[in-house]
């Protein structure tokens, strides 16, 4: 648009707005858009306003299709404009050292499926691995048998697919135990660690007092030699811990001398035949360090463990990684916690992992969150060290502009009642399946005599309604007993009366529906054609957006999305 005339400029802003919206478009939105787009021309805001009403007059006097024709001809990028959707992409916090390329991984626990929770490591990462290119590894952080899961290490996996993030490489800690073994017993030898035979309450006596016990001076082949016994089972559980050399004054108890291995007799773990595990900070250090993971993105709450583990990575003397913590984020309104979750299906509370009430992926798969939205939430919340609360309207916000476009529009009556509409033909309404996509078609619902009505909205102070998109009816109230009779066609006499819009069903043809929500059921009727939609998300109309679940003999059941 540059160099041409601010009268022309007028006339494509207009013209564009026109298009854009329909119809004829507000002095005051042509304004404000030249005045954003050439800020040059607002020393000349009262000449602008009366040439707006000019261009808009002169767009207002072209038919629709003439309009189009002729944005397309004279600013054709300001056609595209309106129907490019702009990608709206969150753009992260850079990090440093990253220029090259990054190597980073997300380390869920298989103790469950993973939670919207787990989603924010997750989706951050791999967003980072995106933008700068690079490995992104899957790591399965199970050498805590009494924390794994058999069933999820498949859950874990399936999740990931859902949420679609480009894992290059995936690794199971258990089966990697020699590795870490390996390096124990390095640094062994480089006196980093040490064999504690020490009664685990003493230990903690001692540490409070910022004393050593008596096992962190003994000679390096006395540590070898226990650390073989615990290898070849001759110590037992609960005899013997191997610990990793501190600093004794640390101000803080949790830093001094802590575990890095430990004799688990029981339970057994699903996966290998072991006795020696490691503890988390020693083997996220080993794994970090051997896969070459050069950034790692997680909680506020590793924060202890990213102290702990730099006095692994110093006695090693390796490179440390660039680590960003981001803030605590509270989750209201669905069950989180794994052992809860386990439970509540155990005792046949909740349906499976799966349930809508429990804050799982799957959960959320199953009614009808779709994973970009996921994402899109999780990206938008950043990598911040604010503590937030997750908001589930934003979540569904983003749902929203996913579903929105493409699901198709269907009439859903709750508490349906029966009524006969008096001095009625038969009639056919052809109901859109998208309001915005005319292309999509329409469903047809044959009017016969009579028609399904939610019940509730049928009360006595309601004398005139329109059944949506086919006519309109004049409601006689006797005491509490309705009549219905025809009342014409028209919709404009229905706006002028101001007749509630009802969705309906035809009285001969509907199937039963049930919406589970989270709080509990909505029972009703809808379109037959509803059945069609297995599997995906629909509209119902003034009711919300709805996943269709299960469709049978009985009808259908679907899982409220969001309105
Ligand atoms: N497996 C750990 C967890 O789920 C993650 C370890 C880490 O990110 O360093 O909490």
């Amino acid at each position: 648009m540059a160099g041409e005339h601010l009268r022309d400029i007028l006339f494509l802003c207009a013209l564009q707005n026109a298009v854009k919206h329909g119809g004829v478009p507000q002095a005051g939105a042509v304004v404000g858009m030249v005045m954003s787009a050439h800020p040059e021309f607002r020393p000349r805001a009262k000449e602008i306003a009366t040439l707006a009403k000019e261009a808009i007059a002169d767009v207002a006097a072209l038919s629709s299709d003439n309009r189009v024709a002729q944005l397309q001809a004279r600013a054709p990028e300001m056609y595209d404009a309106i129907y490019v959707k702009h990608e709206h992409r969150t753009v992260l916090p850079d990090l440093e050292s990253a220029e090259h390329g990054v190597v980073m991984r997300f380390a869920p626990n298989p103790s469950g499926p993973l939670h919207i929770g787990h989603a924010r490591a997750a989706v951050l990462n791999d967003a980072y691995v995106k933008q700068y290119g690079g490995r992104y590894i899957l790591r399965i952080e199970d050498t805590d048998p009494k924390r794994v899961d058999p069933k999820a290490y498949e859950m874990v996996k399936e999740d990931i697919g859902w949420l679609g993030l480009g894992i290059t490489e995936t690794v199971t800690q258990s089966e990697r135990l020699p590795l870490y073994y390996d390096l124990c017993r390095q640094l062994i030898e480089k006196g980093g660690a040490y064999v504690c035979t020490c009664d685990n309450e003493h230990f903690r006596e001692l540490k409070q007092a910022k004393t050593a016990c008596p096992c962190r001076d003994q000679p390096v082949e006395k540590n070898l030699n226990l650390w073989e016994k615990m290898l070849d089972h001759t110590l037992k559980e609960g005899e013997v811990t191997v610990r990793i050399r501190t600093d004794l004054n640390h101000p803080d108890p949790a830093m001094r001398d802590f575990p890095a291995f430990r004799i688990l007799d029981t339970p057994p773990h699903p996966k290998v035949k072991a006795h020696v595990y490691p503890l988390m900070n020693f083997s996220v250090v080993a794994d970090d360090h051997l896969l070459g993971v050069t950034h790692v993105i997680r909680g506020k709450d590793h924060i202890a463990n990213t102290r702990r583990q730099r006095y692994i990575y110093d006695h090693f003397g390796w490179k440390v990684p660039v680590y960003r913590h981001y803030g605590r984020m509270g989750i209201e309104g669905v069950v989180l916690s794994t052992s809860q979750m386990r439970l509540g299906i155990n005792e046949g509370k909740f349906t499976g992992w799966d349930d809508i009430r429990l804050g799982t992926l799957r959960a959320l798969a199953r009614r009808g969150i779709s994973p970009d939205a996921v994402k899109n939430a999780v990206l938008a919340i950043g990598i911040g060290d604010t503590d937030i609360s997750f908001s589930w309207d934003n979540l569904y916000a983003e749902n929203k502009k996913i579903v929105d476009p493409v699901a198709n529009r269907y009439f859903f009556v709750p508490d349906p009642v029966t009524a006969q509409i008096d001095g009625a033909k038969p009639h056919t309404a052809h109901a859109m399946l998208h309001p915005g996509d005319a292309a999509r078609g329409t469903r047809t619902l044959a009017f016969e005599g009579t028609v399904l009505l939610p019940g509730r909205e049928i009360t006595p102070d309601v004398t005139m309604i329109r059944l949506k998109d086919l006519f309109n009816v004049k409601i006689t109230w006797n005491g509490s007993i309705p009549t219905f009779s025809y009342a014409g066609d028209s919709l404009a006499e229905a706006r002028a009366t101001k007749a509630h819009i009802i969705q309906w069903l035809p009285g001969q043809e509907s199937v039963h529906c049930t919406i589970l929500t989270q709080e509990g059921e909505m029972s009703g009727a809808c379109e037959p054609r509803v059945k069609e939609e297995l599997g995906k998300v629909v509209q119902f109309e003034r009711v919300g957006f709805v996943k269709i679940d299960a469709v049978d003999n009985d009808g259908v059941r679907a899982y409220f999305t969001h309105t």
